[in-house]
């Protein structure tokens, strides 16, 4: 389940962390690349537009050229002079070529004349080589197109006289062809213009003119000129070939289509620029995006570990009980269930323990809940240490404890494991400073043998512990048949109990006590007897639970306190003790109810003792040491029951003056030899007497245990070997007999067998 869990966990960080990294990478790709398309794109266009700006420039230029050109070329005198078949050279070197090198810095003319023939060539540095064939070759179309436009643009005017009338607007533009042209491999401007007159003529005769062509370098002036109307930054002319990036590349070509020279600039890339300048940012924002990622993705992963674990953990706490971590109620039928199963195929044997703290009650009530808690967790911790690692321990309910064990060859194997879950239990648990001692009664079923069905399995554990707990605690019974005979649901037995009391069913019995010398019955202990219709004998440790949890015992307390006081009467000198249970002085006038027995049967007060175990001091029930105050008060003996047994602290003793303190048996039947039991048994003695208390060891079953207390001067003794409790009528006889035959010092011989007695 856990391993599931995580791999749901895992699925989880799949289905929503692996989509989401490849959604931001994506998206940061696709930014990045955004980006730089859009900065490359307007790098082009600005490349674009800078283009534009150098032809546009020299656009300008040119156009500034042919208005340059006009003075010389629309001019009478030049028009009579070029076309004069004796032209004076001299006169239009003077008027035309050189006048134009010095005013505009046209450093070259070709003067072409009608014939189509070059008629003079002005070079500023007398250079002639420059007027080449090639050159000739490439202008000779564009000086036709002038001289076509001449004649076509040759119309009459509304005044009936004729003019060069251009179609084009831009007139100037009309009577020139302008252009680039390579002289030497260096780039030049040129503007031809026809030669025409001033004046408009009378004669219609269209003849071709005359046309001149006039060349500026670009280099120098001019390429200055250009650098300052486009602004752009380290205008040169370049290298045909040299490209480079971040190099803008405008190409002069001639009319003819032929490379005259590259013009270069350093281009302005907006684009670039400002990818420059956001790249640090991108940068940092695709490195916070990277940070998110992985902070999510840590996250997640953590979510979902946080989730699988609190998945699993609710899986646990489902099947585990919360306190001692062991497996519930629940999980220990299914566990339970498989185990058996496993058995039944591998052919062997499996117990089912049923395990019930000792006085666990006792030791929530004296102690407080927590003490409870830290006994519980002890005990489970033990039982799993000390079980074989097949076996399962569970925890079923308050102090109910489960084990399974598998394999269980022979009950001498089991026997033994379950001597190791007892000594295991027995050992002290630390609470704090202080140390308690528990005690476990175990019932325990086998399959197959008490049947292969796990209900019916923990049914006949459950009996088996019950007839543990019955016959006294800190004990252990193997399931049989004849104990479901006596077994009965708690239902059935209080309400058998209740008409029991109606119908007179029950009786009491009397177990006399003896003084130190053992010479003399000071005492008798009233105990409950239920003899059924049937027969059946119900032992006081099963019904009287049972009746203190239904309530029942008020009425038998009374009942008991009733018929021991009416008793009292036969045994003169003898006190009556009897038991009550802490729940009885809760009611409110219970006080009362004891003086009108004692006073109904006439019997004094100081006849009559009490016994209550520690558990009356639970939940600091102040109402319940008042009771007690009144009644010891008013004469009656208040005794302390099985002190020892329980998780008695001594402080007890001080909280209220005890007339009687009653050593429990196990006290006793430790002893035999056992020097520490023996160690406590008389630092007790001595402690009730420091506290001026009756001291009573009950429980006695040898010669040797009465003869230690008796050295140690135990004031009274209780015990089978004195005598089993008694029927009225035995008791009778018993203290006829007794005080007769003891009358020279029977007890301190200790010759005599116990007597034995119906009860
Ligand atoms: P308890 O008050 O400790 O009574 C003594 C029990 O020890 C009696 O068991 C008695 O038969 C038994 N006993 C006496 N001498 C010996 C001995 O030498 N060896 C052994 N092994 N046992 C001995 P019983 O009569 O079965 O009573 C059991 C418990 O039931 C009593 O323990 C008492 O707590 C309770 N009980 C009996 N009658 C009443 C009653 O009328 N009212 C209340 N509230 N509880 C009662
Ligand atoms: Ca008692
Ligand atoms: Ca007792």
């Amino acid at each position: 389940m856990y391993n599931s869990t995580k791999n749901s966990g895992g699925y989880i960080a799949n289905t929503i962390v692996v989509p989401m990294i490849a959604v931001v990478l994506v998206s940061v790709v696709g930014i990045f690349g955004v980006m730089h398309w859009s900065a490359r794109i307007s790098d082009e266009s600005a490349a674009h537009s800078q283009y534009r700006l150098i032809d546009g420039a020299l656009q300008l230029m040119q156009n500034y050229m042919v208005k340059q050109q006009t003075g010389v070329v629309i001019w009478d005198e030049a028009f009579v002079e070029v076309n004069d078949p004796d032209p004076d050279e001299g006169w239009i070197f003077n008027n035309m070529m050189h006048w134009l090198f010095q005013n505009h810095g046209f450093s070259k003319s070709i003067l072409v004349n009608r014939d189509l023939e070059v008629q003079q060539a002005y070079a500023q540095d007398y250079t002639i080589k420059w007027l080449s064939e090639d050159l000739l070759e490439e202008l000779t179309p564009v000086v036709k197109r002038v001289r076509a436009r001449y004649i076509i643009s040759f119309k009459k005017t509304p005044s009936g006289l004729y003019s060069f009338v251009p179609q084009s607007s831009n007139s100037r533009q009309a009577i020139a062809e302008t252009g680039i042209v390579a002289l030497a491999g260096d780039p030049y401007l040129f503007s031809a213009a026809a030669v025409m007159p001033q004046i408009q003529s009378i004669s219609p005769i269209r003849k071709p003119p005359a046309v001149l062509i006039s060349l500026v370098p670009l280099r120098g002036e001019k390429l200055k000129e250009i650098a300052e109307m486009s602004r752009l930054q380290g205008l040169v002319l370049a290298n045909l070939q040299n490209t480079r990036d971040g190099v803008g590349r405008f190409e002069l070509l001639s009319p003819q289509k032929r490379s005259a020279g590259v013009v270069a600039w350093q281009t302005n890339q907006p684009g670039s620029q400002m990818l420059q300048r956001v790249n640090p940012f991108l940068a940092l924002a695709a490195f916070m995006m990277a940070a998110v990622v992985i902070a999510v993705t840590i996250f997640t992963r953590q979510m979902t570990k946080r989730l699988a674990r609190s998945e699993a953990k609710a899986v646990h706490a489902s099947r585990h009980d919360a306190l001692s971590g062991l497996p519930n109620r629940t999980r220990f039928h299914t566990l339970l269930n498989d185990t058996l199963r496993d058995g039944i195929q591998k052919d062997t044997k499996t117990a089912v323990v049923y395990i019930d703290l000792d006085h666990f009650k006792d030791i929530n009530d004296t102690l407080g809940h927590s003490a409870g808690d830290k006994v519980i967790v002890a005990v489970g911790e033990r039982l799993r240490r000390v079980i074989p690692d097949t076996g399962i321990v569970a925890r079923i309910s308050g102090d109910e404890f489960a084990m399974v064990i598998r394999d269980s060859k022979d009950d001498e194997w089991l026997e033994y494991i379950l001597d190791q879950v007892q000594d295991e239990i027995s050992r002290p648990i630390r609470i704090g400073s202080r140390e308690l001692f528990a005690s476990l009664s175990l019932g325990v079923a086998v399959a197959p043998r008490d049947g292969d069905d796990p209900d019916e399995l923990l049914r006949k554990a459950d009996i088996a512990l019950y007839d543990a707990k019955a016959n006294g605690r800190n004990r252990r019974s193997f399931f049989e048949p004849t104990m479901e005979h006596h077994v009965q649901s708690k239902d059935k037995m209080s309400r058998e109990l209740r008409l029991a009391l109606k119908n007179d069913e029950l009786d009491l019995a009397y177990q006399p006590q003896t003084d130190t010398d053992a010479k003399r019955i000071v005492s008798v202990e009233a105990l409950a007897r239920w003899t059924k219709s049937d027969g059946t004998i119900v032992s006081p440790a099963q019904f009287i639970p049972v009746a203190e949890e239904t309530g029942l015992i008020n009425d038998l307390g009374l009942w008991v306190l009733n018929k021991a006081c009416a008793k009292a009467h036969d045994w003169p000198g003898v006190t009556v003790s009897v038991n009550v249970s802490p729940n009885q002085f809760k009611h409110p006038r219970f006080v009362e109810k004891v003086m009108a027995i004692l006073a109904a049967n006439n019997l004094p007060p100081q006849r009559l003792e009490l016994e209550v175990t520690e558990s009356v001091f639970a939940g600091r029930n102040d109402s319940v040491l008042q009771a007690l105050s009144r009644l010891k008060n008013l004469g009656v003996k208040v005794a302390l029951d099985d002190f020892g047994s329980g998780y008695s602290s001594l402080s007890y003793l001080r909280r209220f003056p005890f007339d009687t303190l009653k050593i429990d048996r196990d006290f006793v039947s430790d002893m035999n030899g056992n020097p520490e039991a023996e160690a406590i048994l008389v630092s007790i003695i001595q402690l009730g007497k420091a506290l001026g208390m009756t001291i009573v060891a009950e429980g006695i079953e040898t010669a040797e245990q009465i003869r230690f207390l008796q050295a140690h001067r135990c004031h009274r003794m209780q015990g089978f070997f004195i005598s089993r409790p008694l029927t009225d009528k035995a008791l009778g006889k018993f203290l006829d007999d007794f005080h007769g035959a003891n009358s020279t010092g029977f007890g301190t011989d200790l010759s005599y067998q116990p007597l034995t007695a119906k009860g």
